[in-house]
This record gives structure tokens, sequence and C-alpha cells, in this order.
């Protein structure tokens, strides 16, 4: 009788927070830079063995590369330390050569040929899978004539589009695909950095069918001991497939913390039932680019 009590209580537990422990399975890293001041080929605090440690300490199994400039992605993609390490890559081309493209990459026309080239040379893995990260600053930069050729271009390829935007520039890049964002595969960095509301998220989620929220870096995703708002986590139940985890590491520093930055992860998404957090943590990546 008492055992079947403790049983019965583990298992209302159970119920209420599906792991415990937290989520312990393996991570699809969404959201990951490699810039030339973590490591430009020669020296720097963070080569490829670092980096590759660092993920597979923390269970990350694949991860979505960019890199300022794209040699990172690269070097990456095509050493066997990474397939040794177990880390499957899904490159992206970055659009930017240095800091000053940051705001003007939109409306450079060298930007849209540069990101050609890169598509048409791929990497020694394969093809590039998606375009980004990029920044606007001004959402009305969206409709940047650069801006709306790429996303043209990258729903014509099938190309995933790692956007840090606001919502209205959300709004404004879809409506520049032919598909009028029904079939554009926008990956919204951040979920939105600046904090829409989560009504406004379940509005867009709604609107368009594709469209992927990363969520490094969410105001208002955590509360009390790293646990999900309640409204986060009801934003999660409602749209299982449509989140996705990531590091961010656009600076140095974010490397340092990465062992953090992945428990922390683990933390809440032990909060959600376990099929839940399995697709937040790793399906919804590896379905969207068909890793195995
Ligand atoms: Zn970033």
């Amino acid at each position: 009788m008492r055992r079947a009590l403790t049983l019965l209580l583990a298992t209302l537990c159970m119920g209420a927070s599906a792991q415990p422990g937290g989520y312990t399975g393996p991570l699809f890293d969404a959201h990951l830079h490699y810039n030339e001041e973590a490591w430009n080929g020669q020296v720097g605090p963070h080569p490829l063995s670092d980096v590759l440690a660092r993920m597979q300490r923390n269970g990350v199994k694949a991860i979505v590369a960019n890199s300022r400039p794209n040699d990172g992605t690269k070097a990456l993609a095509a050493s066997p330390q990474t397939r040794a390490a177990g880390v499957t890559v899904v490159p992206f081309i970055r659009l930017y050569r240095n800091r000053a493209d940051y705001n003007n990459w939109f409306r450079d026309d060298t930007i849209y040929d540069m990101v050609q080239a890169e598509y048409a040379r791929g990497t020694a893995q394969g093809p590039f899978r998606g375009i980004g990260e990029f920044h606007l600053y001004d959402s009305a930069n969206a409709n940047g004539h650069v801006a709306k050729k790429l996303m043209a271009f990258a729903e014509e390829k099938n190309l995933a589009v790692l956007a840090h935007v606001d919502d209205v520039a959300i709004d404004l890049l879809m409506a520049s695909t032919p598909s009028k964002g029904q079939k554009a595969r926008i990956i919204w960095a951040h979920t939105g950095i600046g904090g829409a509301p989560a009504a406004r998220v379940d509005e867009l989620f709604t609107k368009y069918p594709l469209l992927m929220g990363e969520l490094s870096y969410r105001p208002g995703l955590t509360c009390d001991s790293g646990k999900l708002c309640p409204e986060w986590r009801a934003l999660m139940l409602k749209y299982p497939g449509r989140f996705m985890i990531g590091s961010d590491t656009w600076v140095n520093q974010r490397w340092q913390y990465y062992d953090e930055l992945m428990q922390g992860y683990r933390v809440w998404l032990g909060d959600l039932p376990a099929d839940v957090a399995k697709k937040i943590a790793w399906d919804n990546g590896a379905s969207l680019f068909g890793v195995k």
C-alpha cells in the first residue's frame, strides 16, 4: 500500500514537472557564431578543439553555425574534429564581412553578390542551409532593396533565414517573399529581443506557419529559479513545434559561459512535459534541417 502511494505521488510530481532534474537529452544549438575574434585560424582564445569540447560536454549534437567572416563556419563544417566530437554543422551564410556591414547590408548590392557566390561555392561538407544572422535595428530597413531580394532568394532556394528583428520587421520581411510568408522559413532570433508580448508572438506564429522562434536573450522567458514564466510555458505548450534554443556566441564571453547557458536551458526544459522539451531542445531543429 505504502509503495503504491509513493509511486502515485511520484507519478503526480512527474505530471507537474516532467523532468525534476532538468532535461538530459540532446541539444540543437540553433544560433551559434564562430567569429574571427574567437579564433581566426591562427591565434585566439577559442580554437576548434575548445569550442567542440564545450559542445560535447553539454550534449550539443548539432548547431546552426554562422560567422563573421564565413571562414569560421567553413572550418567548423570541414574539420574531422567536428565529426569526432559528434557534432553536425548546419552552415548559414553570414551577411557581414566586417562590423560596418551590420548597418548597411540591406541596401548594399555587394552583400547580395557575396551571398550568391558563397551559396554557389557551398562548404566542403555540402551546401549552405540558411542566411543570417542579420540585424535590423530600424524595422523599416526590411524594405531595403537588398533585404527584399535576399528574402525572395532564400524562399526560392528553401534556405532558412536567421533574423534579429522586431515583430514589425517580421511582417515586412514575410511580405517580400513570393509566398507572402506562407512558405518562408524565418528563424526569429531571440523571438524578439525587444520583448514583443507573448500574444503578439502567438499572432505571428498563427499568421506564418513556418515561422520559428529561437530563445536566447528572450526577455520575460524565465521567472523564479530559472523556470519558465507562465505565459511562455503556455506558448510552448500551444506551439511545441515552433521553438528552438540557441547560445548566440556573438562575443567571446558567451563561449566562456557556454556551460552555464546550456545548463540554464536544461533547467527550464525540465519544467515541460518530456515530449515538448525534446522537441524544443532537439527535434524541431533536427527536422527542419534533416539532421539524424
Ligand atoms: Zn547572434
